[in-house]
């Protein structure tokens, strides 16, 4: 059986950004994977609670995912409301969604305060990098998924191919 992925919901099309649209993935992979049935896709800030379209969010003063998981920052929207609980929430039902699913690896798009795993922003809201983790991403890595950003998109193809040459 081939191993399922865990796909932002953005990444397949699907309308669930802040903004009300999708971002969606254009890679070869992305249709051999959907028309062998790997692909599950889920939104953590929608499953959180969170409305679409909702003002944008960002984890602040620099810091990631894990330090909103342990209570150490906040994930705050552009209008100053905290959102941190609706972010936890839904990264919570991501990893059990996964779980449930049998997705062992996660392909989630990068810079989101959710999803993010390459870099994230810094809270400004001036659109400043930094590297780190997403809540979901956080949240996923400890559950022992594997997470991969959009940009890496070939490293997990390399990885599952090599994976169902040789294991499968
Ligand atoms: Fe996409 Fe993730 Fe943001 Fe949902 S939470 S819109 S899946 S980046």
């Amino acid at each position: 059986m081939f191993p399922k992925i865990l796909i932002s919901a953005c990444l397949l099309g699907r309308p669930v950004r802040y903004d009300g649209k999708g971002k969606p993935l254009s890679h070869p992979a992305i249709a051999r994977w959907q028309a062998e049935g790997r692909l599950v896709g889920f939104c953590p800030e929608q499953a959180g609670g969170l409305p679409t379209p909702r003002p944008p969010a960002e984890i602040e003063a620099g810091m990631g995912g894990e330090d909103v998981v342990e209570g150490r920052a906040r994930v705050v929207e552009n209008t100053g409301r905290d959102v941190s609980g609706a972010f936890v929430e839904g990264g919570r039902q991501a990893v059990e969604f996964a779980r449930a699913n049998g997705c062992a690896f996660a392909l989630l798009i990068d810079g989101s305060p959710s999803c993010g795993s390459g870099f994230i922003y810094d809270g400004s809201f001036s659109a400043v990098r930094h590297p780190g983790l997403g809540v979901t991403a956080a949240l996923m890595r400890r559950a022992g998924i594997s997470v991969y950003s959009d940009r890496e998109i070939d490293a997990l193809v390399a990885h599952l191919d090599g994976k169902a040459g040789n294991d499968l």
